[in-house]
């Protein structure tokens, strides 16, 4: 049952962020009118191109902060916007009290969803530093929950790709090419979701009615997969075996005692994840929580053996390297852990 008679004019806030551009990309591929809040129009390079691209694909940049509710109010009123979706960083969670006062303010929004996008933060219980950033996050679903603003959580689990236990945005990174850092004895099982995927499933239930007031969980069941499954894969993909080095559960324990932001944040996510389970430790009861995979059968979460594909191809060769090592060409890569901007 959709929601919307015609595509419904989302507001996006945080599209220039890491999980902002996949749900930015996904709304315009759906042919919604797009509309991107951006802090700072002049910012880093790498944000501007993000931008501009956007722009030419028919997104509207609006300048400014969801710091100011008069402001908001009437984006939200002059844009007639249906949908907000916040995908601000774990930095700004508190920010959005002054958006959901704009949107309480406004009236005629039809679904918030809040920057979310990982655990079920009423359940998953991190240690610090990531459990301040959770009772953050908590914060706002009970603000939201007292407004009466329909909304839905997005609980798309971890993003497909080697979960490094300091890395925030993993997938911009290639998989280990040296060695495997397993946590524990790695036998503990998590839901892996590629980012485009996050995005084409987030706009499917934005137009829902079925998950209206609903925690939604993305489990697709090809894509649960211990450390020690996916390493096995990747090494598949590689045509290579490499060296295991065990993270104990103290090793991440110490690392987030450490309170370097946000690496110790991630290390307790991964003490939470892959230590404790807090992604498959409790089952969905279909009236709350919704499964993402069950409420659209008929649409592929890509597996992560796919998404592996992709950081293969997207491996350097080096032919002097190669011949120097007696390796096929195709193994070699450059910068194990290089960034790709465009990934
Ligand atoms: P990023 O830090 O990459 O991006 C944050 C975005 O929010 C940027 O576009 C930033 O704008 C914008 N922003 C921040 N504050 C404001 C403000 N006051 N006004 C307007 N815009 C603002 O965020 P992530 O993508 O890492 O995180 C988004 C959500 O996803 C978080 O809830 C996080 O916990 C979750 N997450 C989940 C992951 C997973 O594996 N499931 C992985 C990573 C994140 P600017 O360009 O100006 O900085």
């Amino acid at each position: 049952m959709t929601v919307f008679a015609v595509n419904g004019r989302i507001l996006i806030v945080g599209a220039t962020g890491f999980i902002g551009r996949y749900v930015a990309e996904a709304s315009l591929s759906f042919g919604h009118p797009t509309y991107l809040l951006i802090r700072c129009i002049s910012t880093a390079a790498s944000k501007c191109k993000a931008i501009t691209s956007l722009q030419e694909k028919g997104a509207i940049a609006i300048s400014g902060s969801i710091n100011d509710k008069e402001f908001l109010e009437n984006v939200l009123r002059e844009n007639k916007i249906d949908v907000v979706i916040s995908v601000v960083g774990g930095d700004s969670i508190l920010n959005q009290i002054t958006l959901i006062d704009a949107i309480k303010a406004v009236g005629t929004v039809k679904r918030f969803l809040p920057s979310e996008f990982g655990h079920d933060i009423d359940r998953a219980n991190p240690v610090e530093p990531g459990l301040t950033m959770y009772n953050e996050k908590r914060k706002v679903r009970r603000l939201i929950e007292e407004s009466g603003i329909p909304y839905s959580y997005i609980c798309c689990n971890s993003i497909a790709a080697w979960p490094y236990y300091d890395n925030t945005h993993p997938s911009d990174v290639l998989p280990p090419m040296d060695q495997f850092h397993i946590y524990g004895d790695g036998s503990v099982k998590a839901y892996f979701v590629a980012g485009i995927d996050i995005g084409t499933f987030t706009m499917k239930i934005i137009d829902d009615a079925r998950t209206i007031n609903k925690c939604i969980h993305f489990r697709p069941s090809a894509n649960c997969l211990s450390v020690n499954e996916l390493a096995k894969l990747w090494e598949k993909k590689i045509e290579r075996v490499l060296p295991r080095v065990t993270i104990t559960e103290e090793d991440l324990l110490s690392l987030a005692k450490e309170n370097i932001i946000p690496e110790s944040i991630v290390a307790s996510f991964t003490h939470d994840i892959f230590i404790k389970g807090c992604q498959i430790n409790f089952p969905i009861d279909g009236v709350k929580d919704l499964e993402a995979s069950s409420l659209y059968p008929n649409i592929h979460f890509r597996t992560i053996s796919e998404c592996f594909d992709e950081f293969v191809a997207k491996i350097v060769v080096l032919p002097s390297k190669c011949l120097e090592d007696n390796v096929p060409a195709a193994k070699i890569v450059d910068q194990p852990n290089e960034r790709f901007d465009e990934f």
